[in-house]
């Protein structure tokens, strides 16, 4: 590739904060929300034009609940989930034997709820904003450089949290990272889309009547019984059906989510294999390939799968659904081995039981492996190595390609989010680089405030 030399220039400095949060996701809204709680000065940047990310993308909100039962995210989390309740706008936790718990929420219930709690939480809130680039003092991390309307601008801060799911930050401030299993394969995308005039109640009865014909994944028939929300997964022999009929299916899976609202039903079955979440041109193959997509899982469920007969397109999520990108090499690599033994870890600040549920990279299918209980999420893994005055929260924090598969679900990235933000004004108030907080005292507060913790990591 042939560069060019760009003249250096003047950039303002917008903006100079406590704690500057980077993604308005699931990690980046509890973390700035957290951050803000005793009156720091917190700005939150996101690159859309809401906040929400893949909570707005119609998924279910997955691993509230522990293999056991247990509610074990609770804090800003669960307070999320109560004000979207007040609105009808989320289900309950609903114990589910392949997911631990399905949580559904209306999306764009999410993107005024979220809004509403940064607002009041007194967070400056800057949408259309993305973070191009980084301002470094040797391996200080001092802010970061924004692309938006308003051109090229600097916003400096005391502690930056990355919370982009790829990143970003991180990787631009020269923190080490690595991208999918070892030959760089990452699980695909998958662009949600949404049906209404969906029979759902033909559609759960159908499954629970018929165990023969409509076989499901590790979820019982009877299941479907019993729980008028749900997700289906499985219907393998539909599929093969269709295939064999001539429709271009690109899962072995069928996987249906229902809607809060009646009718309605999410699809997240469109899959690209080969896509690189952090370059813009294969970004774009992807988008185009899952439109693409559509049409013939639209054929397949309306001609195959019970209750679809009558189903209509009514829209597709804003944005194609990025599974898998960046990961920081943190001070702690969280590893598979970590997740199956239930490891607990004396830093740990959240907890979480959600399975490896790893999309495989290079096929049409999803490898499962439970571990039958909890295991923690230690703070090192969100402590990166080679920068200071850097955390990050969400998908992309210190693990494995494996352990990704498991941490990855939008509950534990809450919690991580909530720790992030409070280690992050932790660090403000000492005078500290995070790598330095008090984890003891992080803890304390994580527990007074409402999160969970298991006794023995805590004390
Ligand atoms: C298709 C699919 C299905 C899934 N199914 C489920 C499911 O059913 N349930 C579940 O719980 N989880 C599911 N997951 C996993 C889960 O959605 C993600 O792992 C989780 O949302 C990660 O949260 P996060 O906050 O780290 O990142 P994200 O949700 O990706 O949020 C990151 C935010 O940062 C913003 N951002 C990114 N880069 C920049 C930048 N440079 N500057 C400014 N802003 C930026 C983005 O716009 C976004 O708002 C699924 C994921 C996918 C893709």
């Amino acid at each position: 590739m042939s560069h060019i030399l760009e003249p250096s220039r003047h950039t303002p400095v917008r903006h100079d904060v406590d704690v500057l949060v980077v993604g308005g996701g699931p990690a980046g809204i509890m973390a700035a929300i957290a951050a803000a709680e005793n009156g720091l000065r917190v700005m939150l940047l996101e690159s859309r034009s809401f906040v929400g990310g893949n909570l707005t993308i119609g998924l279910p909100v997955l691993g509230f609940l522990s293999q056991q039962g247990e509610q074990i995210i609770r804090g800003w989390p669960q307070r999320l989930i109560d004000r979207l309740q007040a609105r009808n706008a989320a289900s309950e936790h609903r114990p589910c034997p392949l997911h631990m718990s399905i949580t559904l929420v209306e999306p764009e219930a999410v993107k005024f709820v979220a809004l509403e709690m940064l607002l009041e939480a007194g967070v400056e809130v800057r949408l259309h904003t993305l973070v191009a680039d980084v301002v470094k003092q040797g391996h200080q991390l001092r802010g970061v450089i924004t692309e938006s309307k308003s051109g090229r601008e600097a916003i400096l801060a005391k502690v930056v949290v990355d919370c982009t799911g790829d990143a970003d930050v991180a990787y631009r401030a020269g923190v080490p990272c690595e991208q999918g299993d070892a030959a760089g394969g990452m699980q695909p995308p998958t662009l949600m889309f949404c049906l209404a005039g969906v029979d759902t109640e033909r559609l759960r009865l159908s499954i629970a009547h018929e165990p023969r014909t409509y076989l499901t994944d590790f979820i019982p028939n009877e299941y479907f019984g019993q729980n008028q929300q749900f997700i289906v997964v499985g219907l393998r022999e539909l599929i093969k059906r269709a295939q064999a009929d001539g429709l271009s299916i690109p899962t072995e899976r069928t996987i249906i989510i229902t809607g809060l609202r009646e009718g309605e039903a999410w699809i997240n079955m469109t899959r690209v294999k080969q896509v690189d979440g952090v370059d813009a041109t294969s970004l774009t193959r992807g988008e185009i390939e899952a439109r693409r997509q559509i049409e013939d899982i639209q054929r397949y469920l309306t001609a195959y799968v019970p209750g679809f007969e009558r189903a209509y397109f009514t829209k597709t999520a804003p944005f194609l659904g990025i599974r898998e990108t960046r990961r920081i090499v943190g001070r702690y690599v969280m590893n598979r081995d970590d997740v199956l033994a239930c490891r607990r870890f004396d830093d740990a600040i959240a907890v979480a039981s959600y399975p490896i549920d790893l999309h495989r990279p290079n096929d049409d299918g999803c490898t499962l492996e439970w571990c039958g209980d909890c295991y923690d999420i230690p703070y090192r893994s969100l402590v990166p190595t080679k920068v200071a005055g850097l955390l990050v929260a969400g998908r992309c924090i210190s693990t494995t390609h494996e352990a990704m598969a498991a941490i990855r679900v939008m509950a534990p990235c809450m919690a991580m989010g909530e720790a992030a933000g409070r280690a992050a004004k932790q660090a403000v108030r000492r005078g500290v680089n995070p790598a330095d907080v008090n984890v003891p005292e992080l803890q304390a507060e994580l527990l007074a405030r409402g999160a969970y913790l298991r006794a023995a990591a805590a004390s």
